[in-house]
């Protein structure tokens, strides 16, 4: 059922491109169908002297395409106010208590707000504390704060970062975002899980061989290399979406399907998180950096690159959970950049049958398939017997497949406004509690020191782009006589 939601969005960064290409499309998209009304109001905030009239073009060319009339388009766009407002300077947070109050009451929003933080994190503790100090927050309704990632580059940082947003929130009123918790396929693995007595009985280390993790990107750094550079694959992938993921994958079930118990199942999956030793992180995790092929420049080449730059661009590793169901159970994931192809998938590999009654067939892992992207779908490989008289009993590959419809498709909300209308309903279970944070930043930490101390003796670049990263991550499986199931 829609239900409206009343809130005033204060979104600093107003003008930044996280802001028009995703901020604004997906309030649109509430706005279109019904989520948001009439009693809302946005409030963009950056340094530019930009007016009411010129951030309102912008919004309205931000959602380009995506409106029927014209008069529809100017009625959303008449909801957004821009202040320019430097965050760093205390005078202009009275400026837009002002007006926060003004639209408030203009609105009939009753004092709900939702500060979202679209900017660079070195800002967000002064941010935090201004709204406090400047009484930006109300008493008479909700105040949450939405903060974009990266929290933190390590566990010491996310820490201070933390510290400085819970002068002013508390936890329950923080809302990290993580965008690959808003996509449907991600969300769709509790139900899988949980939902059905096939998977929730074999969903452990009886039945489990193993599980596999790919966020390939077919892009290479682009515009971000000067963050990147600072950052690389694990920070940027790996700390967060990775472990996220591999979260809902090995949580045990929740005790009932609420923030409070989804988040306590992740945060105690997280913490049997296996942290490596430096001589386990030789064993068990690999990195890549990607040469120059298929016509594209090698990632020292890129524009805000050093010629000499140690940045991973890749990393593969095997992960191991400690819990009682997933003892055991490798966990290998693997993310990069300049790679075959742009895919999120998951791959859950099943042990064989303890005896194969098929003396002269093989049998294969059943293996059941999730993808997020590009195309959500789900696919369970079984073996089957081969159809048809005149063959001997001969068992075969059977593909079990699951596609959304052109219908169904067009139904599936982008992540942002999935997330933001959480955000809206207070529902906290798609972002990532400290805790969560904590052991992610802890167990990444131990990765990034082993390399830092050049462990694994790496010499990059290791593999050119256009492929699925260097040889090692395939020797990685093959270690465990595995191999990859997802293959270009
Ligand atoms: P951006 O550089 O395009 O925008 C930054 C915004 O902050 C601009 O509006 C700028 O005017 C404003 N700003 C900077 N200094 C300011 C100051 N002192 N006072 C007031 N305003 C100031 O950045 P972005 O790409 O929109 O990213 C914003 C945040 O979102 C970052 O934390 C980024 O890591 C995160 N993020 C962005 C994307 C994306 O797709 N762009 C994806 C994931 C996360």
């Amino acid at each position: 059922m829609i239900k409206e939601q009343k809130a005033l969005f204060i979104i600093f960064g107003g003008t930044g491109d996280l802001a028009q290409r995703k901020l604004y499309p997906s309030i649109f998209e509430l706005y279109k169908k019904g989520y948001l009304k009439r009693n809302f109001a946005i409030i963009g905030t950056a340094r530019r002297p930009w007016t009411n009239d010129y951030y309102r073009e912008i919004v309205k060319d931000s959602i380009d395409g995506m409106y029927d009339s014209e008069q529809t388009a100017i009625a959303f766009s008449n909801h957004f106010y821009y202040q320019s407002h430097n965050v760093t300077d205390t005078s202009h947070y009275v400026t837009l208590r002002q007006l926060a109050e003004k639209l408030d009451g203009k609105y009939e929003i009753g004092g709900n707000r939702l500060f979202y933080l679209a900017m660079s994190p070195r800002f967000f503790g002064t941010i935090c504390e201004h709204l406090k100090s400047q009484e930006l927050k109300t008493t008479t309704g909700y105040n949450r704060v939405i903060v974009e990632k990266p929290f933190g580059r390590d566990f010491a940082s996310a820490t201070i970062l933390n510290n400085e947003i819970s002068q002013s929130f508390p936890e329950d009123d923080v809302f990290r975002i993580d965008h690959y918790l808003g996509k449907e396929m991600v969300q769709n693995i509790a139900a899988i899980r949980f939902g059905n007595s096939i998977f929730n009985a074999m969903w452990n280390n009886r039945y489990i061989s193993n599980i596999q993790v790919t966020l390939s990107e077919a892009l290479g750094v682009e515009e971000r290399a000067g963050y990147y550079e600072t950052a690389g694959a694990l920070r940027d992938m790996i700390q967060n979406h990775m472990l996220q993921i591999v979260a809902l994958l090995t949580m045990s079930a929740p005790v009932s399907f609420t923030d409070a118990d989804i988040r306590n199942a992740k945060i105690n999956a997280l913490k049997c998180l296996k942290v490596y030793t430096k001589d386990e992180v030789k064993e068990n995790f690999v990195r890549g950096q990607y040469d120059s092929g298929r016509n594209l420049p090698a990632y020292r080449q890129e524009d805000q690159t050093a010629p000499d730059s140690m940045t991973e661009t890749f990393v593969a590793g095997k992960l191991l959970i400690n819990t009682m169901d997933m003892a055991g159970v490798p966990i290998y994931v693997r993310t990069g950049k300049r790679l075959a192809t742009k895919a999120t998938r998951i791959d859950v590999v099943f042990k064989q049958v303890p005896n194969n009654v098929f003396a002269d067939n093989d049998l294969r892992h059943d293996v059941l398939t999730i993808t997020v992207d590009p195309e959500p779908s789900l696919r369970l490989q079984l073996n089957s017997k081969t159809i048809g008289q005149g063959y001997d009993f001969d068992t075969h590959r059977l593909n079990l497949d699951y596609k959304l419809s052109e219908e169904q498709k067009k139904s599936v909300p982008e992540a942002y406004e999935k997330l933001i209308l959480d955000a809206l309903k207070g529902k906290a279970s798609n972002f990532t509690h400290w805790k969560e944070l904590q052991y992610s930043w802890k167990f990444v930490d131990a990765i990034r020191q082993a390399w830092d101390d050049n462990v694994d003796q790496v010499v990059f670049p290791n593999y050119p782009c256009g492929e699925m990263g260097p040889d090692t991550s395939e020797k990685l499986l093959a270690k465990d006589g595995n191999h990859w199931e997802f293959t270009i």
